[in-house]
């Protein structure tokens, strides 16, 4: 399964069939139960931001025409925390859905609030 790490407009994260964990970062097994191998779902791309900031510096050239933007930590509903850039004005609590960026050869995820146009 594809998701934006490869140009896909996709979110995606791991499921544990063990103990029914969940986590953002794709491994070959459970961080939390050692289980093996994880199943690998599509998310909703909707959730809740968790936290926000402005990012003034950015970290790569291709990310410095953005500059500045926003990045959040947003709590997605499948119980998955996951970073990505955010919508200006976007504020803690926001439910949120997740849409995709493209600058240069990149896909980056983008959240704004729910309700809003990407
Ligand atoms: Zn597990």
């Amino acid at each position: 399964m594809t998701d934006w790490t490869t140009g896909t407009d996709a979110i995606t994260f791991q499921h544990c069939p063990a103990c029914a964990a969940v986590w953002y970062f794709a491994r070959g097994f459970c961080p939390h139960c050692g289980g093996a191998p994880p199943a690998t779902r599509a998310a909703s791309g909707r959730g809740r931001v968790y936290a926000v900031t402005t990012v003034a510096r950015a970290p790569s050239p291709e990310l410095r025409a953005l500059a500045p933007y926003r990045i959040a930590l947003v709590d997605m509903e499948e119980g998955f925390r996951a970073m990505m850039h955010a919508a200006p004005g976007l504020e803690i609590g926001d439910a949120v859905q997740a849409g995709f960026l493209r600058f240069g050869d990149l896909t980056i995820p983008r959240c704004h609030r729910l309700g809003d146009r990407a």
